[in-house]
């Protein structure tokens, strides 16, 4: 692997600031200061040091998160603290949330700063459901739950869309709580389908992504690393 690529994976520095690195004579290589980028190394062999810090490749990471409320899935610093202030990991800036959820949405929220895994969870064409545990501000019941239900699994108009909602499925838990599966990602999708059907949505959870299931044993806000059978399923 080139010095200067090794360098852009292991530290903050881009593919320029490496170069400015290495010319400012910031990099060691086993123990010998190195300028050129383009030098090949050995990253199982070699020891980098840059300021004096030795450098490690992290392999690809895979986490659940149970997203608390007042959260936020975004890279930028903003009003709320990010998903990513409450993973105590290396370089967690590098981890991307693999869809976003809502600041107020809970549950199930993975991360990973491995794009093509990320993309093949989140492409439309995949049509994996999520699976989402709505509270609702009005019971929904009766006839007017088997009308909700037949509309969802038929698909329905969203305010501002082009096209209606490909089918979905909506099981009333009881008169307040739904469990929608949705294999698309629209904006605010969930409420605004209970907002189409004249409800709205007062607590919304992320219970499932297709076939893994946010771990019970993560209190809101705990995270844990997947399993390699659990990456394996997408
Ligand atoms: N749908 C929503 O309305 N909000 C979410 O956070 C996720 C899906």
């Amino acid at each position: 692997m080139r010095l200067d690529r090794f360098l852009s994976e292991t530290t903050p520095l881009t593919r320029s600031l490496a170069k400015r690195a290495l010319k400012a004579g910031d990099v060691a290589l086993n123990g010998e200061p190195v300028k050129q980028g383009a030098r090949q190394i050995d990253p199982q062999a070699d020891v980098v040091t840059w300021q004096g810090e030795p450098l490690a490749l992290l392999g690809k990471r895979y986490l659940m998160l149970h997203k608390p409320p007042g959260v936020e899935c975004t890279a930028r610093r903003g009003l709320y603290p990010r998903a990513i202030d409450l993973l105590d990991v290396p370089d967690a800036e590098r981890l991307q949330p693999v869809g976003r959820l809502d600041v107020d949405t809970t549950g199930l929220l993975l991360m990973t700063d491995d794009g093509q895994w990320l993309h093949r969870i989140t492409a439309p064409r995949r049509r994996r459901d999520k699976v989402y545990r709505a509270t609702l501000a009005e019971p929904l019941e009766g006839e007017a739950a088997s009308r909700a239900v037949a509309r969802v699994a038929e698909g329905l108009w969203l305010d501002g869309d082009d096209t209606p909602t490909l089918p979905a499925s909506l099981r009333m838990l009881a008169p307040f709580e739904a469990e929608l599966a949705i294999s698309e990602g629209r904006y605010h999708q969930v409420k605004r389908v209970f907002g189409a059907l004249g409800n709205r949505v007062v607590a919304l959870h992320r219970r499932a992504i297709g076939p893994l299931e946010l771990d019970a044993a993560l209190a809101p806000g705990e995270w844990r690393a997947l399993a390699a059978d659990e990456i394996a399923l997408f």
